[in-house]
């Protein structure tokens, strides 16, 4: 179950807790984003262009990647991250058994067979030891999810990959700016999918999203792929989506991404308030709060915290009759 309020209240009750409120961090910048829009439609340049490559660099050296493609959710980020691999029917991908629809479907979309491993209880993050018994002689990749903001187990996953010889896709929508071994979301596998979802950490004004690589072939093929597979002057090597990033999406990426440390560090001291009080009302023995592993940078897409056996649901009736947004996370 996830426990928000992520920004400051903004409501009619005073008392409320919004579940998420993007309305009082849109006040913060609102002058911002209408300038970065009005540049927009004084270009009529609508469709990738200077804005997009703009924001890809700068996307880029957030997440300490050498590249950053543009395209136009998360979703088809992780179709596109597939396609570029050559994975489809016949071939088995491995991914956590506890996330968004997205993972797994996206899996199935290109042809390919989702194979679930389950989680860590701790993490919530794919289990790296049942991750090797999972291993077919069809498997042609991993795809961990870095879920609600905390990397998975990396270092593990990707000795089994390399042994293995197959790749390494991190499903990253909710984790921009999440670290592992001092390394960002992104970087941590051959490929890095994120999401701009409304809600996620950086969120768009509609829907978005990016691909990272370090790979200069993989990056060539992205680009590709997402043109409808277009080399140049209409020569189509290949058959690719229609999957851009819009110049407007990017410029108010742009703009929000200025200030996605402070909102970051934001939620974090945010979550430490949450842990403190937990403990300090003596709750730990009816909820477990999420725990920041050694070695990593939680980014907070979501608090999320496990109840007791058969409590949940009488938590959950009684932050509502509070106003205290909280929603189950996932509930099938
Ligand atoms: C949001 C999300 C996606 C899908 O991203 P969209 O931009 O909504 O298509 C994929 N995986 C996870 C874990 C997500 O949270």
């Amino acid at each position: 179950m996830a426990v928000t309020g992520s920004q400051s209240a903004h409501s009619a009750h005073p008392a409320d807790v919004p579940f998420i409120d993007l309305v009082a961090q849109h006040a913060t910048i609102a002058s911002e984003i209408h300038e970065a829009v009005d540049r927009v439609f004084a270009s009529q340049s609508f469709i990738l262009g200077e804005n997009v490559t703009r924001f890809e660099e700068k996307a880029a050296a957030y997440c300490d990647s050498r590249d950053a493609i543009g395209c136009a959710s998360g979703t088809d980020a992780l179709i596109l991250a597939l396609m570029a691999l050559d994975i489809g029917p016949g071939d088995e991908v491995i991914t956590s058994a506890f996330t968004f629809f997205a993972t797994a479907s996206t899996i199935h979309r290109v042809g390919a067979r989702p194979v679930f491993v389950d989680i860590d209880p701790v993490s919530m993050n794919l289990d790296p030891a049942k991750v090797e018994q999972a291993i077919t002689p069809k498997t042609r990749a991993i795809l961990p999810v870095h879920l609600f903001g905390q990397c998975a187990d990396m270092e593990p996953l990707w000795r089994i990959a390399v042994r293995h010889g197959i790749s390494l896709v991190e499903d990253a929508a909710q984790a921009i700016g999440a670290e592992y071994q001092g390394r960002r979301a992104g970087v941590l596998g051959e490929i890095g999918c994120f999401s701009f979802f409304p809600t996620k950490n950086l969120g768009g004004a509609g829907d978005g999203g990016m691909l990272s690589t370090d790979d200069h072939d993989l990056s060539r093929r992205l680009r590709r792929l997402r043109v409808h597979g277009d080399q140049g002057g209409y020569r189509h090597a290949e058959i690719g989506l229609n999957s851009r990033l819009d110049s407007l999406q990017a410029a108010v990426l742009e703009v929000k991404l200025a200030h996605l440390e402070s909102w970051t560090e934001a939620r974090r001291a945010n979550a430490r308030r949450y842990e403190n009080l937990f403990t300090h009302y003596g709750l730990t023995d009816l909820v477990t709060v999420p725990r920041e592993l050694p070695g990593h940078r939680h980014v907070y897409n979501q608090f999320t915290i496990r109840v007791k056996d058969g409590r949940r649901d009488a938590l959950l009736a009684s932050l509502k009759r509070d106003s205290i947004g909280a929603a189950i996370y996932y509930p099938i």
